[in-house]
């Protein structure tokens, strides 16, 4: 489809970051379109806990995680790869909510506010005379006065803007599968094994979320996904228990490569970014969907304000996010690459796990600077 027409907004992608942006201008009479490659609603590779610092402004959104079937979550259990562990209730708690119904219902939401949503590929974004020209894999040209960057940890639309972190190999890669077995629904697990962590937690319909990162060299020298489970992740005898007793929901784990946790700037080409494609955390320590819908509700504000002419102009906007983003994630950024580079050395971790369960106040100070407080609804 060739539009000549110049609308007001294109999102790059109908994840989380993409989809509540769409909400949130379509409710202020924005013109949206959002391209999505993918389907809905389709499985992600994602542990699926969110924190409640987003329920409110989700809630205001016309998104009930609990009508959804979500499941609160309120306390975390954090053991070792020689099995030391230690549990705490989490300050703020959080909900377990697939990515199959969470995004399949903000995409419902973003179409009932007006917005528009299409399976395309978006494969080149140009700016010139201070409008958008985004073209996509099935021959689509559309023009926007704004163009926002929702696509993810790692696209090809980075390639495209030749952004530099997509030009380093990342080491690691991430395997999520939904199990039906016994686990606590009010639970969020981390369980460390040699090279790796997965995170355990319940979702709707009672399936219980098994997500894990691994070092992608450890991984290469087994046969399959199972042999690496059971050869790596069943030295945790937590992991060993649940995968154990327990009966795979997929007939095949998701899986996905190449995560990168570098540095990304906010805006780039004039394209304001949204949740990872703005930065990623690192996922054993932070709260990237909370992340993805802050920065989305951060933006959106801004671009309200912008259209509306209370911000004059393109590049005070683009200032003014890149100053907003890293004042909010920064620092939250920074506290969860230290921890999860700390949980990669072996003998540090479990010495790191005597010192937490010594001072037991320690490790909710540790959640809570990794996580970002409430999210007021305006
Ligand atoms: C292993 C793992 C476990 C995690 N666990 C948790 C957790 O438990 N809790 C938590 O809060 N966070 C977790 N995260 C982080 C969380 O998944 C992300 O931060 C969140 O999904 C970011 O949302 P997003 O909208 O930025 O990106 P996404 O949800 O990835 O959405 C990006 C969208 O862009 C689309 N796209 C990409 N390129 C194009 C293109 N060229 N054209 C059109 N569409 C395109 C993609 O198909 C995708 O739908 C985890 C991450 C990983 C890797």
């Amino acid at each position: 489809m060739n539009n000549n027409t110049c609308i007001d907004t294109i999102i790059v992608g109908g994840g989380l970051a993409g989809l509540v942006s769409a909400i949130h201008l379509s409710k202020h009479g924005i013109e949206v379109l959002v391209i999505e490659k993918n389907p809905y609603p389709k499985h992600k590779v994602c542990g699926e806990y969110i924190s409640n610092e987003v329920l409110p402004y989700l809630q205001s959104l016309g998104v009930e995680p609990f009508k959804l079937g979500a499941k609160k979550i309120n306390r975390f259990m954090l053991s070792t790869p020689k099995n030391k562990v230690i549990e705490t209730e989490l300050p703020l708690g959080g909900f377990g909510i697939s990515r199959y119904t969470l995004d399949y219902t903000l995409a419902q939401r973003a179409k009932e506010n007006g917005a528009n949503v299409v399976q395309d590929t978006v494969t080149d974004i140009n700016f010139l005379d201070d409008e958008f020209r985004v073209t996509t894999k099935n021959g689509g040209s559309h023009k926007a006065k704004v163009v926002i960057g929702a696509h993810g940890k790692r696209s090809n639309v980075d390639i495209a803007l030749n952004r530099n972190f997509i030009k380093n190999k990342s080491p690691f890669l991430a395997v999520k599968t939904h199990l039906k077995g016994d686990f606590p629904d009010d639970l969020v697990a981390l369980h460390n094994f040699r090279g790796g962590y997965c995170g355990l937690s319940k979702v709707e319909n009672d399936h219980i979320n098994a997500c894990y990162i691994a070092d992608f060299k450890s991984f290469q020298k087994f046969k399959n996904i199972q042999h690496f489970q059971e050869e790596v992740l069943y030295k945790n005898a937590f992991l060993k228990t649940i995968f154990e007793n327990s009966e795979p929901v997929f007939s095949k784990s998701l899986t996905i490569s190449q995560l990168s946790f570098s540095s990304k700037n906010p805006v780039k080409q004039h394209i304001p970014m949204c949740g990872d494609s703005a930065g990623m955390i690192h996922p054993l320590s932070g709260n990237g969907m909370s992340m993805a819908i802050r920065s989305a509700q951060m933006l959106s504000k801004l671009l309200i304000d912008y259209f509306n002419g209370l911000i004059k102009s393109r590049t005070l906007i683009e200032k003014m996010y890149e100053k907003a983003w890293n004042n909010e994630f920064k620092k939250r950024l920074k506290t969860g690459h230290i921890v999860a580079s700390l949980f990669k050395m072996d003998h540090f971790s479990e010495l790191m796990m005597l010192g937490l369960k010594g001072f037991p106040g320690l490790l909710p100070k540790i959640i809570k600077k990794t996580h970002g407080k409430p999210l007021i609804v305006s």
